[in-house]
């Protein structure tokens, strides 16, 4: 029987991991479990960084972006003696079973301790929309909002200057973020990991935006790790009559206040997690799939290949 649950944030942080960490606490106090917050990921674990929650603990929390319990990166945890002390540190503070809100990286820090003995579910808390077994993660709302707004802003000051932007957003080589982005704020051009990038026929595409249909200014959404964008924005001035111009949105994207829908995602997932480390169930993840709040093993989800969005893409091509 589960007694103490224990929840961490790990990986890059995202709006709506407070809403997590409330819901987790909130729904297993009220079905007589103790719960522990853990500070800064599995550091923390290592360092037994814990701290006792109570219902107030998680108070006024469910509208503010980033994580109140921390989040940090710790590579030595793939180490199995740094797994061991964590779970030495986990059973000294009587703690029975963890609730992982993270990447496919924290996904696999869990898959490994449950492996040696404590349940753990991981929530997909990311605003890159990266993990399979999932249709949506914890954050991406927000931060295609925080994207959108930024994009239509541009917008407005590009098309008075014969512009070409070249935004940057994130996505960690998942193209969701700037598909969507590009489907809500009418780009004239998309640029992903599953779009692929060819330099030559992207600066072909605004001549001819720019030359043949005359448009007055063009927006390119183009996702992280591609390209320079700096030095594409130079070659757009240079080889079209669009004055190019890049714009990386950075880790704004990662903050704010998180949208409605995260807090729903994010109340409904971490309900789902508490569920099952009441039931016993340990090294699942949790998903959303056609509305419908879901697990699988990790392991499952770590070999699932992402739902294709070859639809979206053919949206956008028909929208352009
Ligand atoms: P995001 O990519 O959205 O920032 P993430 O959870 O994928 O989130 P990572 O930096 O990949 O971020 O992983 C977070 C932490 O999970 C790592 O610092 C490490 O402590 C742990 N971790 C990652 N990969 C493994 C692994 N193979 N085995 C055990 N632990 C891992």
């Amino acid at each position: 029987m589960v007694r103490k649950i224990g929840v961490l944030t790990s990986g890059g942080d995202a709006p709506g991991m407070n809403a997590a960490i409330r819901a987790v606490t909130r729904i297993a106090l009220n079905n007589g479990v103790e719960v522990v917050g853990v500070h800064n990921g599995y550091r923390g674990l290592l360092e037994s960084n814990f701290e006792p929650m109570s219902r107030s603990s998680v108070s006024e929390i469910l509208d503010k972006g980033g994580t109140k319990l921390g989040s940090a990166r710790l590579p030595e945890f793939r180490e199995e003696e740094v797994q061991d002390q964590c779970i030495k540190n986990l059973k000294r503070e009587g703690i029975d079973a963890l609730v992982v809100i993270g990447g496919d990286g924290s996904y696999r820090g869990a898959l490994a301790l449950t492996r040696k003995g404590i349940n753990c579910i991981g929530l997909p808390g990311t605003i890159d929309n990266d993990i399979p077994g999932t249709d949506l993660t914890i954050g991406f709302d927000t931060a295609l909002r925080t994207c959108v707004e930024n994009v239509d802003k541009l917008r407005d000051t590009s098309s008075s200057h014969h512009r070409c932007s070249i935004v940057e957003v994130m996505g960690n080589r998942c193209g969701d973020l700037a598909l969507y982005t590009a489907i809500a704020c009418g780009a004239e051009m998309v640029i992903t990991p599953e779009t692929g990038y060819d330099e030559l026929e992207v600066l072909e595409k605004l001549r001819y935006l720019g030359e043949a249909v005359r448009k007055n200014h063009a927006i390119v959404i183009i996702s992280e790790k591609i390209c320079d964008v700096d030095a594409l924005a130079k070659k757009v001035s240079l080889k079209t009559n669009f004055s190019g111009r890049a714009t990386v949105l950075g880790h704004i994207q990662r903050g704010g206040s998180p949208t409605a829908q995260d807090r729903m995602l994010a109340s409904r997932m971490g309900e789902k997690a508490v569920d099952l480390l009441v039931e016993g169930i340990g090294g699942h993840c949790v998903g959303i799939i056609d509305n419908q709040i879901s697990s699988i093993p990790i392991q499952e989800a770590l070999e699932r290949p992402r739902k294709s969005r070859k639809h979206l893409y053919r949206l956008f091509d028909r929208l352009v």
